[in-house]
């Protein structure tokens, strides 16, 4: 071994750069020279070309090799596959790609024991993790081992991927993964504290978003980990005071996505995610007060596609909630086609919190007929702007909260007695309820 690079290691070093910089063609010619330079490795961590295009997110050279019919699951130092680098950095094409070639979902790796789902949770990758998710409905690996033990997959310290998202603060990928079936009140055998729960961890990171999702999940603010504190504990411990205001016991129960709404089979993506919505608004609302002794963080707003901004000029033709008359009515019974805003939909559905091991599931019932709804569908508006206009502050206001409701009205009565918070503001700490993400 003399001094200086060998051939080989130029040309090593001259690949790898290729690679990096996405040079399709240099990397095509240099394959044409020597083929076996797809068995080439970095000297550190033994990556090879597939694992730095795949990080790098070069599509183009990605696919070139990926056609060349190379091994898609190929090993780095610590048991890495391509497709774990591409999650981690977000590369979702290349995440995609890689999927489609037949890349493993299910590898672990020699760090922690995570999977590509895990790294997508981590970093917080929430396009990648929805991919790597759709591709477990269908891939052969989540058949034989099943989308919903796939979902909450641990990794060698017992860390499921809604752990890693809520210790990392990652509110959008905690959402995905709740809406998938994540577990919520699971517990870690190691990492971290022993015994944590998504919500220790979200208390730890100090994310209240992550906080706010998880409890209008129905995680348990009284669970205890291995050394018997509540999150609230560790909260105050890592002196996030506005997380450790919500979490801690005293303070009001927050609103939690109904049980019964999970059991509606057909429940529409649009209206699901408008009462989603209009669940995590009711709940901020509820915060205010809360929250108005700490020092409160605006937190970054979680449906930004949805884009609320006050456009009140459409509102006066459409139809008011017959339930709570402020609400526009954006939700329609099916079959019947009874009507009523996302807020009376959510009471109608959002009893006291269902204890999992009790809770019988009633199916909930239109509380105009009676009849039980099978199916929820956004009702047919006749203006374009229809997200807009459920959070029009300046709405005609009738004050005929009167409605009695024959069950459940406790929740009802609290969700409709901040029924108003349209008023003020998304949180308080937007301006005048408009906010442009
Ligand atoms: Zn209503
Ligand atoms: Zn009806």
């Amino acid at each position: 071994m003399g001094q200086g690079l060998s051939c080989r290691e130029t040309n090593e070093h001259g690949l790898f750069i290729a690679v990096q910089n996405g040079e399709l063609e240099i990397v095509e010619a240099m394959l044409e020279d020597e083929p076996n330079v797809l068995g080439w490795r970095t000297v550190r961590g033994k990556l090879s070309a597939l694992h730095m295009a795949a990080a790098h997110g070069r599509i183009e050279v990605l696919s070139m090799l990926l056609d060349r019919s190379i091994n898609t699951d190929i090993l780095n130092r610590h048991k890495q596959t391509p497709l774990m680098l591409a999650a981690m950095n977000g590369k979702i094409a290349c995440v995609e790609r890689l999927i489609q070639a037949g890349a493993n979902i299910l590898m672990f790796d020699a760090l922690n024991g995570r999977t590509c789902l895990h790294y997508a949770a981590y970093y917080g990758q929430s396009d990648c993790l929805q991919a790597i998710l759709s591709a477990a409905h269908s891939t052969p690996v989540a058949q034989s081992w099943g989308f919903a033990r796939f979902v909450n997959i641990r990794d060698g310290t017992g860390a499921t991927p809604l752990h890693l998202a809520a210790s990392q603060r990652r509110p959008g990928c905690v959402r995905i993964l709740l809406d998938s079936g994540a577990l919520v009140c699971v517990s870690t055998s190691g990492y971290g504290y022993l015994g944590s729960t998504p919500l220790h961890m979200a208390a730890r990171g100090g994310s209240l978003d992550c906080v706010r999702e998880l409890l209008a999940w129905g995680a348990d603010r009284l669970q205890r980990d291995s050394s018997g504190r509540i999150p609230y504990m560790v909260a105050l411990k890592y002196k996030h005071e506005a997380c450790a205001a919500l979490l801690n016991p005293s303070s009001p129960e927050p609103l939690i996505w109904p049980s019964p709404l999970k059991f509606i089979a057909e429940l529409n993506p649009e209206a699901k995610a408008l009462l989603e919505q209009a669940l995590i608004e009711a709940n901020k609302e509820r915060e205010k007060a809360i929250l108005k002794d700490t020092v409160y963080i605006p937190s970054s707003p979680l449906h930004s596609d949805t884009g609320v901004c006050d456009d009140d000029s459409e509102a006066s033709d459409v139809e008011l909630c017959c339930i709570c008359f402020e609400q526009v009515c954006r939700i329609e019974i099916q079959k019947c086609g009874h009507q009523m805003c996302a807020h009376c939909t959510l009471a109608l559905c959002c009893h006291s919190k269902p204890n999992p091991a009790t809770s019988c599931q009633k199916v909930p019932v239109c509380p105009f007929c009676r009849s039980s709804i099978t199916q929820l569908v956004l009702s047919k508006v006749k203006t374009n702007t229809v997200m807009n206009v459920e959070f029009s502050p300046s709405k005609p206001r009738r004050s005929r909260k009167s409605f009695n409701y024959s069950e459940g009205s406790s929740s009802f009565k609290g969700l409709s007695a901040m029924g108003s918070f349209k008023m003020g503001g998304r949180s308080s700490g937007k301006v005048e309820g408009v906010d442009k993400p």
